[in-house]
């Protein structure tokens, strides 16, 4: 067996030569609570390809929204180190980590996390804008909006919308950035089962489109539709291969 190998890229979805979107090594999260240590991570080594689709499962409080905060730099590791499109993250300015929030990493929230007052256009064309595209970007919204199925609700505003519009609109804004890495947390948690399909349906797209996609769930049926399935208990990651009854459509899973 080799020995040179960086940490991580020895699981089993590894494509040899796809290049890392993310790369996390002797990753731990820690808290100070209440006079002792509580670890949100501990020891976490895992390496995420390029055009992976990721599904992170857990119970709660088992580290998935701490880890997913990582690969976003949303939070900062408390010993090891992550590193997002080749930039490592570790003693990283937090000018170049908002940067990488900016270029690199695209977020899904379980709540969608839409301005109320705007259209669904305007909200993706917003963030097109804060991405730095000012010229076009209400033509890229609407290609994003049309590559979700929501061209003729564009004009609606949320409140208009059923949750899965409104979190395909969310899904909308994360793509017109076009950041290449993709990460939802929980996106379907606060859907029943038919807009919950619709939101997997466009995920399951952007994965085979070449995007990274990482998403987190409790839902074990999820993982069927991915490449590969990344099990956390208690922080720690206790499985790392592809998915039980994988291989599947997004139209054969049933919760
Ligand atoms: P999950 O998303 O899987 O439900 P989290 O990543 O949110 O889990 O949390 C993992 C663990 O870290 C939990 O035990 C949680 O209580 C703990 N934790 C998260 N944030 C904090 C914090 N700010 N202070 C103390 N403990 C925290
Ligand atoms: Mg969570």
């Amino acid at each position: 067996m080799s020995t040179d190998a960086p940490a991580g890229t020895t699981h089993p979805g590894h494509r040899p030569g796809a290049p890392a979107a993310v790369q996390l090594v002797n990753v731990s999260r820690r808290y100070q609570v209440g006079g002792g240590t509580v670890y949100a991570l501990r020891d976490v080594n895992l390496e995420i390809d390029e055009g992976e689709f990721v599904v992170v499962l857990g119970p709660s409080g088992s580290g998935k929204t701490t880890l997913l905060n990582m690969i976003g730099a949303l939070d900062a590791a408390s010993d090891g180190t992550v590193t997002v499109a080749g930039r490592n993250l570790t003693g990283a300015s937090r000018a170049e980590l908002s940067k990488l929030r900016r270029d690199t990493v695209a977020f899904i929230f379980q709540t969608f996390n839409l301005f109320p007052t705007l259209t669904a256009l305007e909200n993706v064309q917003c963030a097109v804008e804060i991405a730095g595209q000012r010229r076009g970007a209400r033509a890229i919204a609407e290609k994003a909006l049309t590559n979700v199925g929501l061209a003729e609700r564009k004009l609606h505003y949320p409140a208009e919308l059923s949750g899965g519009e409104q979190q395909r609109v969310a899904i909308a804004r994360a793509l017109a950035t076009g950041n290449p890495v993709l990460i939802a947390d929980e996106p379907t948690g606060d859907l029943d089962y038919r807009t919950g399909v619709q939101v997997l349906t466009v995920l399951k797209q952007q994965a085979d489109a070449g995007h990274t996609v990482i998403v987190v769930t409790h839902n074990r049926e999820i993982s069927r539709i991915a490449d590969r399935v990344i099990e956390l208990s208690s922080g720690r990651v206790v499985s790392d291969g592809p998915p039980l009854g994988g291989g599947a459509a997004v139209a054969d899973l049933r919760w």
